[in-house]
Parts: C-alpha cells; structure tokens; sequence
C-alpha cells in the first residue's frame, strides 16, 4: 500500500493551483506525509501570500521562503528541518527558470549570462539541495525532480531549458549513485506538456500539447494529479529499488517515432 505516515517532505515549486508542484504537495499529503513547502519570495509578499492560502488545507508544518540563488536562504530551509523536524526523508524539487527570451528562436542566440541563469536556478540547485538535504536523509531518503523530452530530444524553442534539463537529468544519476549507500533514492519524472505559469513562457506550448493529444498512445496530455500519483509511488517503499531513473508520464508520447 501506499503510505507516507511518518514521512516528513518538503515540497518546492508551488506558485498556483496549476504549478505540477501542487499535484504533488496533494498527493503526499494524501498518503498521510507531513508537509514543509517553499516558495519564491518577491518583494511585496504577493507570492507568500498566494501560496500560504493554497497550501493552508494541506496544514503544512513548515512555510519558507526559498530562492535557490540564495544560498542564505537555502541554508536556513534545511536548518529549520534539522530544528523542526530532525530528519527529512522526502524532497520535491519542483522548479526552472529561463528567461523569455530563449525560450523562441535561434538557440544559437543564447547569451551566457542567460545559459548559466538557467542552468544555475534549473540544474545546479538539485545539487545544493540534496547536498543540504544529505545529512538529513538519517533513515533513507527520496528526491525528485521534474525533467522533460526537451532534455533528451530536440523540441522546437525548449533550447536552453533543453540543456538544463540534459544537467539535470545528468545530476539525477551523479547523485543517485552518491546517495545510494545511505539508502537515498535520486529519480526524475519526464512529464509530458501542462499549462503551467512556467510552460506559458515557452514558445508554442499550445501547439505542443495539441501534438500530444494527436501523436501520444493515451491521445491526451497529462495532468498534475497523474504526476502527482507517480511521484507519490517514487517517494514510497513500493519504489524502493528504483534509483537514478528518468520515469515518464506523458501519455506515452516519448515512444513514438511518427
Ligand atoms: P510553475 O511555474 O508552476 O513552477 C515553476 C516554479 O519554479 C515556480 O513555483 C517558481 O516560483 C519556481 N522558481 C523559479 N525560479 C526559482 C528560484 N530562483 N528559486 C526557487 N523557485 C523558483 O510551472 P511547472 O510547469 O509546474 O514547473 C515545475 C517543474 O516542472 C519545472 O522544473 C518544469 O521545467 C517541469 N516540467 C514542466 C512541464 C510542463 O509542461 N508544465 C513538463 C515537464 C516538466
């Protein structure tokens, strides 16, 4: 059976009810996990206040502000587990970040500053979280992150977040074979397209989910409740052999060749 009592996890990457990251938060807490959530703060506190009155059904024990370019903020998330809970045994890492401009167009244009933004808030901060979250992790663990086909395959205007996405799925092996020997699993799920604030912000995402619905075996996209469900699984002991793998949930889209 699935089930999560006991289970302390951190959700990042909630910003409205349509982020992939609320489907998750719903169903850990569903499967009776104890909440802590993050959230990007801006500066008039309109983030803090969406996301508190979101989350609040969920009675999260914990409610942080967290920009992963923050390493201040950062560190003081994993302290206030290490104070408040003692351990942690699940991470949400639920979160990207390129800006609007490289996601249309000639991916030859990508300036460096930009690349190394992406990178940094998109790839990297999978590192330095699970570093932070290691000593955490006393009885075992589960991270998971979200990928997409865009970091495997050409997808038109994904470009930089394609390769952020390559990064990351790239660190989901480093660190699943760091972290295994304490028992901590490292996985991804590939999702196929949602509209997201996140997805809005790359050229045609309509016309790519219009594709999906024609091309993928299910003939329809996904959505954050189905992603949800498999992240559940994957922070579970009915996963507990799975480490260092790319699970797709997109209908099936990602077998087809035409
Ligand atoms: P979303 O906009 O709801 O979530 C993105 C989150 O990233 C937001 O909560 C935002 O606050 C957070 N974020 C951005 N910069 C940050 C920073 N510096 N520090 C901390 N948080 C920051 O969109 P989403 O589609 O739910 O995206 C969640 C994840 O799912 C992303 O990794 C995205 O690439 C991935 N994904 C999305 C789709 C899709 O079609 N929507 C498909 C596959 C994978």
């Amino acid at each position: 059976m699935l089930d999560l009592h006991g289970k302390n996890a951190l959700v990042t990457g909630i910003a409205n009810n349509r982020s992939i990251a609320w489907g998750i938060a719903q169903q850990l807490h569903a499967a009776g996990a104890n909440l802590g959530v993050t959230y990007l703060p801006d500066e008039r506190g309109r983030m803090e206040d969406k996301v508190k009155s979101l989350v609040e059904p969920l009675t999260p024990s914990l409610f942080l502000p967290c920009n992963v370019q923050d390493a201040s903020q950062v560190e003081a998330t994993f302290a206030a587990i290490k104070e408040q809970w003692g351990k942690l045994d699940i991470l949400i890492h639920c979160l990207a970040f390129a800006s609007k401009e490289d996601l249309s167009g000639d991916f030859s244009n990508t300036k460096v500053e930009n690349f190394n933004l992406a990178l940094d808030i998109s790839a990297h901060s999978l590192i330095s979280f699970s570093g932070a979250a290691k000593p955490l992790m006393t009885e075992g663990g589960s991270i998971v992150t979200l990928t997409y086909l865009g970091g495997a395959r050409v997808i038109p205007n994904y470009n930089v977040m394609g390769v952020a996405k390559a990064a990351l799925e790239m660190n989901v092996r480093y660190l699943a074979a760091e972290l295994g020997s304490q028992n901590v699993r490292v996985n991804a799920i590939s999702a196929g397209p949602i509209r997201t604030l996140a997805s809005s912000a790359v050229g045609g995402i309509l016309d790519m989910i219009h594709h999906v619905e024609e091309i993928a075996p299910l003939r329809r996209t996904v959505t954050q409740t189905e992603v949800g469900n498999a992240a559940a699984f994957l922070c579970s002991d009915l996963a507990s052999g799975i480490t260092g793998q790319v699970l797709y949930v997109d209908s099936g889209y990602s077998i087809m060749g035409m």
